[in-house]
Formats: structure tokens, sequence, C-alpha cells
């Protein structure tokens, strides 16, 4: 279609084949058109088509025949019309992808959102005494019985939890965190802007690599309010490193009179290390050290909606709850109705079969490299030629940094592969995979079984 030697005189020639914006909207398919969308619609796309033909033109391309323009309009509105927010097939291998809206829900997650959207509800009404409730009540037997805690709250995502946490907890008073711990999570979120957002005044304590027990305890005085510990999500400190155990940081803040805060980041339930990972800290196990208040994330290894959770001691959690900004942080009926379903599936011990984020981790190779084969095998029939290779799938989401599982890649070979993975974006259902040594590599790990045969049919009609 394009020529790259087209001369002035052979542009000029194609501009004059573009048709007068007047002559394409009397076409009997745009005429159609206008009557549901509009005249006014209809003419600003037919002039933003004309524009890009000139523009293609420009660049050497040749001008669209007159039957194919109709067409034309009508994709561009589609994609003008299009929401911006959208599904897409995540073929990146990467289960917890930040960008792509983290964890996607289970089934009975999704139900449940369904159901309490559709109609009125117990969000702040009790049933008993006929009268006002607490939306707090909702998630927290659950959050309860799975972690040991005394008491649960659930806010808008964790960096709410750990804003509110010290606002309530810490203001005008000084909080003691390792030097190793001041971290940024991402997205700008760093720990030593929270606290200083929440009013609380940072001690750093300890150095980079190591910080001692004694550090934290010669720096308690009379204004100290709490020790915090701040779970290195996203990066990993090797070598000459050392810092107390959870069970020390609170016994010495307890001896003291301190609060001992925990932000989990991720905050898992089940065992990583039972699934071939790095042991990531579970939640249980804060509670067990005697934490006085942990807060994690709904929608990272929990599995759920976006949503921070605070678990910890009544009297301290019950603090959050009546702080003003409670309110500004609270979370709605949808992500409490996703959130308890989704903990249902680890009190009926089914996590790892129900939630697609363990689901994704605890896929075994086997079944893995019989789906990447699948793929292979459809594409072979189109006459796309593809490889099955060994490769690495990620937690991400800021856990596990650095940990891998080990998968099967579809692999295509392209010699423009930018160009095909910018097209695959652009599908219906956008496709996003990774390139590596100019190959397009598609994780079966992350595809949803309900999504394979719309990327099968997208890649067919993509790479050809
Ligand atoms: C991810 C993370 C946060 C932020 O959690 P969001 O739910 O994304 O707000 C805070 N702290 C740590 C340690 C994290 O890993």
């Amino acid at each position: 279609m394009s020529t790259t030697n087209a001369t002035v005189s052979d542009r000029q020639a194609e501009y004059r084949k573009l048709p007068a914006v007047d002559a394409l909207l009397r076409t009997p398919e745009l005429a159609h058109l206008a009557v549901t969308i509009g005249d006014a619609m209809l003419a600003e796309a037919v002039r933003a088509v004309l524009a890009n033909a000139r523009r293609a033109i420009a660049a050497g391309e040749v001008a669209p025949t007159f039957d194919t323009w109709p067409h034309l309009v009508q994709q561009h509105l589609e994609e003008a019309l299009a929401p911006s927010l959208r599904p897409v097939i995540n073929a990146t291998g990467v289960i917890i992808h930040t960008n792509l809206g983290r964890a996607p829900l289970s089934a009975a997650a999704l139900a449940a959102v369904q159901r309490m959207a559709a109609g009125y509800s117990t969000l702040e009404y009790d049933l008993v005494a006929g009268g006002r409730g607490s939306r707090h009540d909702h998630a927290r037997r659950l959050l309860c019985e799975l972690t040991g805690a005394e008491a649960a709250m659930v806010v808008n995502n964790n960096a709410a939890a750990v804003y509110l946490a010290l606002s309530a907890l810490c203001q005008g008073r000084e909080v003691l965190i390792s030097r190793s711990q001041l971290v940024e999570i991402g997205g700008g979120f760093r720990i030593p802007d929270v606290l200083r957002q929440s009013g609380a005044r940072l001690v750093e304590v300890g150095t980079t690599n190591r910080t001692h027990l004694h550090d934290f305890i010669y720096a308690v005085n009379a204004e100290s309010a709490a020790i915090m510990r701040v779970h290195s999500s996203n990066f990993k400190q090797l070598g000459f490193v050392t810092m107390p155990s959870l069970a020390e940081l609170t016994a010495a803040a307890h001896a003291r009179g301190l609060l001992l805060i925990d932000d989990l980041g991720s905050g898992t339930l089940i065992d990583t290390a039972a699934y071939g990972l790095a042991p990531e800290p579970t939640v249980q196990q804060s509670v067990g050290a005697g934490a006085d208040i942990i807060t994690f994330s709904g929608d990272k290894l929990l599995g759920g909606p976006q949503a921070g959770i605070v678990v910890g001691r009544t009297e301290h959690v019950e603090r959050l709850q009546r702080h003003p900004m409670a309110r500004a942080l609270r979370v709605d009926k949808l992500t409490l109705a996703a959130l308890e379903a989704t903990l249902y599936s680890y009190r009926h011990g089914r996590a790892v079969q129900e939630i697609p984020v363990w689901r994704m981790i605890a896929a075994p190779i086997a079944d893995l490299q019989a789906r990447a084969a699948g793929w292979q095998t459809f594409l072979a029939a189109q006459s796309i030629v593809a490889e099955v290779h060994p490769g690495e799938s990620a937690v991400g989401g800021g856990s596990l940094p650095g940990e891998t599982l080990p998968t099967a890649l579809l692999a295509i070979d392209h010699p423009a592969p930018d160009l095909i993975a910018a097209a695959l974006r652009r599908q219906p259902t956008p496709v996003i995979c990774r390139i590596q040594q100019d190959r397009l590599l598609f994780d079966p790990r992350t595809v949803l079984p309900e999504q394979e045969e719309t990327l099968l049919t997208t890649l067919a009609a993509v790479i050809k």
C-alpha cells in the first residue's frame, strides 16, 4: 500500500481523490448513522478520518477507495466512543500487574459485587435492631478469624491504612523507623512523606544496611509513640545486613509503652514458600509476633479488590475508626462485597482453587506447557510460526522482588516486534505482551482461560 518514493504529482493526484465532507455524509451508510449519533458528531468523525487520510498521503500512502470511507468513519467512531477503562489480556506473565489493575477477582467475588450493586443492602443497617449498623462490621469477623487479630477495619488502600494509622495514633509524636525501611513503594508513595503528612515526626534509626535492637532502644524518649516496620516489598538487601525480628521489636516497644505498627505491603495469608517462592511474611505471623497495628493491601497477594486492610488490637483499631479522615478513606459496598467473598474462599480452604492470583501462582508447569503448545498448534493451522520456550513469570505488584516462577512461553519471531505489539494494543480487546531479543512473548500463566479464544483470534488477525 505505501510507496516511499511517491513524487509530488503522485501525491497531489491522491489528495484529489479525497471526497468532500458533504459527499460522504450523503452516502446511505453514513446518512443512516446520522440518525443514531447526530449530524454534528458524524461530521466531526468524517473530518477526522479525512485528516488521517491526508496525513497518510503525506507519508507516501494512497487514498482509500470511495466505497471504504463509510467503514473507516464507523471504525473511527467506535474507537472514539470506546470507554477509556477497558479489559485487556495480560500475556506479560506478571501476575499482580499494578498498571493492569492488579488482582482479577474470583467468580464468587464477582457474583457478590453484582448482587450488592443491583439493589439495596445491609451496608450500614443492623437487621436485628432494625436500625443503623456499621459498615466496619462486614469483613471484620472473617478478617479476625483468618488472621487471629482482635479487630479489623477496611479502607481505600494500604497507603490510606498507613496514613490513617500514623495520623490516629502518632500525630505530634515520634515514630522510629530503620533507615533501611524509609522506602518508596512506587507511584510516588514514600514512607517519609506519608509520615510527614500524618503529622507524626520521623526518627531515623540505624544505617542503610544494619539496624540493631539497641539502635531503637537508644532513640526512645518521652515523645516516642511507635516503632514502625515497613516490609521491603519491592527490593532485596543482600550481604552485610541485619534487622531485629518483629517479635524483638514488639517486645522492645511494649516494654517502653510504645506501639508496634507493621506495614506488610502485600500481606499474604498463605505461605508463598509452599509454591517454590521465597517466604513472604504472613499476616498471621505479624499478629502472632504481637504487632499492635498491621496494614496490608486487598489486591496484592490477598487477590481481592483494591482495599487497605488494618488488623490489630481493638483499642487502636477503634481509634482509627473514630478518626475524622476515616470517612474520607472508607470503602464502598462493592469493595466490601468483593472482599468478603474473597475472604470466604480462604475460610473454606479453597483460596488456591478459587482466587485467580493463587491459581496463577500454583499453576503446574505441565498445564502451562500444554496451553502454550495448544496455542502453537492453533497458530500453525493459520500458517503462523511460533515456538514454545521455557521462561519465567513474576509475581509482581511490589511483592517477592526478584522471585520468578518457571513457565512456558509462546514465542513469535517478527522483523518488527514493536509494531506488532502496538497493533495488539489497538485491538478491541487489547493484548499486552513482552518483547525480548526481538521476539514477542506470551505467557499463558496470566491469560485467563476464558480469554484464550480472544487472544488466539486476535493474534491470528494481527500477525497473519
Ligand atoms: C504496596 C505497598 C503499599 C501501598 O499499598 P496500596 O494498596 O497500593 O496503597 C504500602 N506499603 C508497602 C510496604 C507496600 O508494599
